[in-house]
């Protein structure tokens, strides 16, 4: 029975692997060099593969359409988000956030979605990259 496998194991070694190997081929032993060759042309950073229909990525706000409600507030379980009192609209902090889209669902006038942006990364939790307003 157990010979049976033997097959598919061989198979699977000249298979392509499903993995994307992102951002590099092999993982550089020295990130810091590693991005600055990317910088100087000497290194490729490998893309990521395309995000799924559905992905919860970084939050898209279009403050335009916000009435300044505050029922994503309300309901945000991580209290990301805050209300600017004098322009009546949010800030959302997205280190604290877990990417539940129930401020996206909540929102009554449709002014938050949720993108497809996912490398967020930052050693700031109050860099400009990780704050949506
Ligand atoms: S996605 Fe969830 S955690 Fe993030 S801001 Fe919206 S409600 Fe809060
Ligand atoms: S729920 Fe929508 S309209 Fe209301 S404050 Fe939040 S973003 Fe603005």
């Amino acid at each position: 029975m157990r010979f049976s496998m033997l097959p598919s194991v061989f198979a699977q070694m000249f298979k392509k692997p499903w993995t994307n190997k992102f951002p590099a081929k092999y993982a550089p032993s020295n990130t810091t060099q590693f991005l600055a060759d990317v910088g100087e042309g000497k290194a490729e950073i490998i893309p990521p593969i395309e995000t799924p229909i559905g992905f919860r990525g970084k939050i898209k706000y279009d403050k335009e359409k916000c009435i300044g409600c505050q029922l994503c507030i309300k309901y945000c379980p991580c209290e990301a988000i805050e209300f600017k009192p004098k322009t009546k609209k949010i800030k959302i902090y997205l280190a604290r956030c877990c990417f539940c889209s129930q401020c996206n669902d909540v929102c009554p006038t449709n002014c938050l979605t949720m993108g497809e942006e996912f490398l967020l990364a930052d050693t700031d939790p109050y860099s400009k990259d990780l704050i949506v307003e």
